[in-house]
């Protein structure tokens, strides 16, 4: 089987790798060449556009960072659209606006190309190793087609529903474990502002209501869990802009659906200032050591 993979970035790169150890042809597309190089040295055909890489593809891959880039990416000058036969089958696994999914699934449609939302959850960790958790929305039919080449890039794959449904199911779990994160910072401020041993107060809660995948994976605090970004100063892991991205999804889905929200408005901001402050590359749980307590700390 053919595949087109455009955007072979963090994510995309380790991915690329994997379809090619499982035998796959794949001539690859990213905008920036120092990406493109990787990918080359990896087994990839190097493609001049989007367009140039679908042409002649039975399946296309797109891994990109956020809503706008996919929309360039399948339909600007040189996209997607422009190469992929009538009757082939596009995979989106960027993180983006489930709306959007559903725009371009439809102005493909119009074509005679088909499409589904694959995001991912796991990491670059996740991506290098084959384990991602890939959450898909599309028709059955569809999401059978592109199994073995999503196989080959992850452990666990869902179908979530329609085309959007994978997006959905990913902004949703963003959301939740965006919010954690910052709440899980504040709880262990607190803490530490009384002294308490943070690694006992990580035992309590982890038998206690309080319990949370980000604490126990993702510690905020260095040096509680070996592996966590927060132990190795914070590297990404998973990037504090992409967080804030995401949690923005589910925010902007939720303006568009009348659903009054305050705790995930509240993350973002905190995100994002974070961000402004020269966290934004940094892993997203390094929010902790945004939420340091003030240097004048008189009550008022
Ligand atoms: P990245 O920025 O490292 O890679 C994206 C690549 O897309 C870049 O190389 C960029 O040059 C390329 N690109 C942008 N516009 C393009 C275009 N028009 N044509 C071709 N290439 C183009 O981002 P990433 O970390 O690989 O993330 C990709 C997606 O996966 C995001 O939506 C992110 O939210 C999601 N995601 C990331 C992680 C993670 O840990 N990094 C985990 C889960 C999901």
């Amino acid at each position: 089987m053919k595949i087109a993979f455009v955007g072979t970035g963090t994510m995309g790169g380790p991915m690329l790798a994997n379809l090619i150890k499982k035998s796959f042809a794949v001539t690859a597309y990213d905008v920036v060449p120092a990406a493109l190089d990787r990918a080359v040295q990896a087994g990839a055909t190097a493609a001049g556009s989007a367009a140039e890489a679908a042409r002649g593809a039975d399946l296309v891959v797109t891994m990109l960072p956020s809503s706008s880039h996919v929309e360039t990416a399948y339909f600007g000058k040189g996209g997607v659209a422009e190469g992929v036969a009538s009757g082939k089958l596009c995979v989106d696994m960027s993180t983006i606006d489930p709306t959007v999914s559903r725009r371009v699934a439809e102005a493909l449609r119009a074509k005679g190309v088909r499409f589904i939302d694959a995001p991912v959850s796991g990491g670059v960790g996740g991506a290098e190793k084959a384990t991602l958790a890939i959450m898909v929305g599309g028709e059955a039919r569809d999401v059978e087609e592109a199994r073995p080449a999503l196989a080959a890039m992850g452990a666990n794959i869902i179908h979530v529903g329609p085309v959007g449904a994978g997006e959905v199911a990913k902004i949703c779990n963003n959301l939740i474990a965006g919010v954690a994160a910052v709440a899980v910072s504040e709880a262990f401020r607190i803490a530490e502002g009384f002294g308490v041993d943070p690694k006992v107060i990580t035992e309590v809660i982890s038998k206690s209501s309080g319990n949370t995948w980000v604490m126990e994976h993702m510690h905020p605090v260095p040096g509680l869990v070996a592996r966590s970004a927060s132990t190795n100063e914070y590297r990404p892991g998973f990037m504090t802009d992409l967080m804030c991205k995401d949690v923005g999804l589910a925010v902007d889905a939720a303006r568009g659906l009348r659903i009054p929200l305050f705790v995930a408005p509240a993350a973002q901001q905190v995100y994002r200032l974070a961000s402004s402050h020269g966290l934004g590359r940094k892993d997203f749980t390094s929010v902790y050591t945004f939420l340091k307590p003030s240097a004048e700390n008189a009550p008022v």
